[in-house]
């Protein structure tokens, strides 16, 4: 048998194992049933495709899209291992090859959809196969507590009990309790060892601006620092996708829309031009999601706030699965966070259910309106305690908090004395001494607060409000007004007991890194890149596959940096496994030596 080590190198082109994999791996290589949580992009398809090619037999890959499925069989046999997937869109003459190579015991992986496999005739099928492993891949498709909830995953515990002697593995990136115990109750892993990795994902840098203009602001953001390249754009609403993707392609880039209003068709085709072409912008709603499987998505932007962190984390998680620096970046206005929560109010939840959620969202407000590390908080939402992270908008620019008690002295006072019955507006109008309709007929001219803060703009005002509900002096009712109301701590601020520090009023201008191709040294090495990028480009539509499938940025990245002088030198570059170096190796070779020469 071959050590998972050398498969790991030969196979996939890696040097070492990441995180848990090997530990993983040697498990369920022994015949260990396992249970294995790691974030996006940590590498879970090797935990069970490297023991697929160590143990006798067929491993049976359970996967939900057929996309998905799709993507892994073809970055499998491009890797020069049998693999073949089986669902509702597979014709007959296909499926017949399928079985033939079942039991001539070539074929090494299958993936199979759940209502395929839990099938009666599919069953009896592998009753007389040879089986190597169950993986249950998304496993949290079991759980109604996701939102990727799948009725037929629940059958998938059947597993257990008609082959009680095949490990079975599930895997998945969502955290929770609640989803982790639905999946060990309803697939049978009661027993089994849980792998949990830690869910930072340390490439992804996080940005979070207050919105002012929001589109512009966007447009600012890709043109300045993600020209040319992949990313997600996610709004609240259908007609906020819409304007938006009209507005960036009016400016010239690349963008199409989803959401679940478009046709069926018109979302796979623009689905499938995301993860096949470059450089495409996908604007959506949270509709776009499980399926993508696209490495090298550089940006994942949200232009309205999400309504939860596991919302955020989920989405914002879309980008960089390669390793390579990506940006998360998000906009965000006190605006959003009440719309949010008048969704949850009018939603047809129980009110238990609604009380959790608007907890959510208060903290994703919190991660807004954080003056430090942005990472912190997020990954303590998940349990995890860390440090200050190095690469968000707060650890390279640390914001200047100033002694904000007189401010926030004057804003609370004023609530109070609007009788805690008005929303953010009109309070904000009473601090400015503006002399509105609401103002004028509740004759708050005469009020003690008329006027006191006119020396603060009106978004510098909402950014004190949001930053006291943030702090937790402030609570917004839950009622179709939104009115303002004071929390207890509000008290010590008003008795000037506590001293409030607030993060600056105006934003700051933007001083994030960009992080583009930095790595880009001469002009040699930016002809080398492009040259190959053209090849892989010309690869992929050869063999209509995505680029990625060809090669990773992180593979060209490697070459451009150490170009091969044979082909035999490939084995050291990232990514590039036997089948891939005699596959495209003299091609990699030829073009790296015309660069050379034209230069000599
Ligand atoms: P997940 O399913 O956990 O989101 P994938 O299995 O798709 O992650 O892997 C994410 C990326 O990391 C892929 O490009 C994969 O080839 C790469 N990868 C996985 N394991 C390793 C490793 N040990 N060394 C280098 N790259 C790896
Ligand atoms: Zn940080």
């Amino acid at each position: 048998m071959a050590d998972a080590q050398q498969i790991l190198h030969d196979v996939f082109g890696y040097s070492e194992f990441r995180g848990q994999q090997a530990e993983v791996v040697a498990a369920l290589v022994r015949g260990q049933s396992l249970l294995v949580l790691m974030p996006t992009g940590a590498g879970k398809s090797l935990c069970y495709q490297i023991p697929a090619l160590m143990r006798t037999g067929l491993a049976v890959v359970v996967s939900p899209l057929i996309a998905l499925m799709n993507d892994q069989v073809a970055a499998l046999n491009t890797a020069g291992v049998a693999a073949a997937s089986l669902n509702s869109a597979t014709e007959p003459d296909e499926v017949r090859r399928i079985a033939d190579d079942i039991h001539s015991g070539r074929l090494k992986l299958l993936y199979v959809s759940p209502e395929r496999l839990v099938g009666e005739r599919f069953l009896r099928f592998l009753d007389h196969t040879h089986i190597s492993l169950f993986a249950i891949d998304e496993a949290h498709c079991v759980s109604q507590w996701g939102h990727d909830f799948r009725p037929e995953y629940r059958q998938l515990g059947l597993l257990a009990e008609r082959y009680p002697t095949v490990p079975r593995i599930a895997l998945t990136a969502t955290a929770d309790e609640a989803t982790r115990a639905d999946i060990q109750h309803y697939l049978h892993l009661q027993d089994a060892p849980v792998f949990i990795s830690s869910f930072d994902r340390p490439n992804i840098h996080y940005h979070i601006i207050e919105k002012n203009s929001g589109k512009k602001q966007l447009l600012g953001f890709i043109q300045k620092q993600m020209a040319g390249q992949s990313g997600i754009v996610y709004c609240m609403s259908r007609r906020r996708v819409e304007e938006t993707t009209q507005f960036l392609c009016e400016n010239g880039l690349n963008a199409l829309p989803y959401h679940a209003g478009l046709d069926m068709a018109v979302r796979a085709h623009n689905q499938a031009r995301f993860s096949r072409e470059e450089g495409i912008i996908v604007v959506a709603t949270v509709a776009f999601g499980m399926g993508i499987d696209k490495p090298d998505v550089r940006f994942v932007a949200h232009l309205d706030m999400p309504q939860s962190v596991e919302h955020f984390y989920q989405e914002s998680g879309r980008a960089g699965r390669d390793g390579l620096p990506a940006t998360s970046w998000l906009c965000y206005g006190l605006n959003d966070w009440i719309v949010l929560r008048e969704r949850i109010q009018n939603g047809n939840q129980d009110e238990v259910q609604k009380r959790i959620e608007l907890q959510k969202l208060d903290a994703m407000l919190a991660i807004c309106e954080t003056a430090t590390c942005r990472r912190v908080p997020l990954l303590q939402h998940f349990g995890e305690a860390s440090g200050p992270c190095g690469n968000c908008d707060h650890c390279l620019n640390p914001p200047q908090r100033f002694d904000g008690t007189e401010t926030v002295q004057k804003l609370l006072s004023c609530v109070y004395r609007v009788g805690q019955r008005f929303a953010a507006g009109h309070v904000i109008d009473v601090l400015r001494g503006k002399d509105s309709d609401g103002v004028q007929r509740h004759r708050h001219q005469q009020l003690s607060t008329f006027g006191i803060g006119t020396a603060i703009s009106e978004k510098e005002w909402r950014s004190v409000i949001r930053q006291c509900i943030a702090l937790g002096y402030l609570n917004v009712a839950l009622s179709p007004y939104q009115e303002l109301q004071l929390t207890e701590a509000a008290r010590n601020v008003l008795k000037g007991e506590t001293q409030v520090w607030l993060r600056p009023l105006k934003p700051a201008r933007s001083g994030s890194t960009a992080q583009q191709q930095t790595w880009l040294r001469t002009e040699r090495e930016e002809r080398l890149w492009q040259a190959l990028r053209a090849w892989r480009r010309q690869q992929a539509a050869d063999k209509n596959v995505p680029a990625y499938i060809i090669c990773y940025d992180r593979t060209l990245q490697n070459i451009v940096q150490d170009p091969p002088q044979t082909p035999d030198d490939l084995h050291r570059i990232h990514g590039m496994g036997e089948a891939k170096i005699s596959a495209f190796g003299e091609d990699i070779v030829r073009i790296c030596r015309d660069i050379a020469q034209d230069d000599a």
